[in-house]
């Protein structure tokens, strides 16, 4: 299906305001300035690469998917 210009338009109003929402939990209720929002919204709610916002992959290693992968791959299931 072809998704035009107001579709586009409504999702990043959308986003945008959950953007809003999210940086006036983080600033304790108070209406966050424009540039806070800005960087949520820009940043998709995670602004750094921290523990709670980074991919977790960079802590805990290969997906439970790519370790079964990398199995599959490394013994050459197919050939049985
Ligand atoms: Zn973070």
């Amino acid at each position: 299906m072809e998704r035009g210009k107001v579709y586009r338009r409504h999702q990043a109003a959308r986003y945008k305001a959950r953007a809003f929402k999210v940086s006036q939990r983080w600033w304790g209720g108070k209406a966050p300035s424009p540039r806070i929002v800005g960087l949520n919204y820009a940043t998709r709610c995670k602004p750094c690469s921290c523990y709670m916002c980074g991919n977790r992959r960079s802590l805990e290693g290969p997906t439970r998917a790519e370790r079964l992968s990398a199995l599959v791959e490394s013994e050459e299931w197919g050939s049985r």
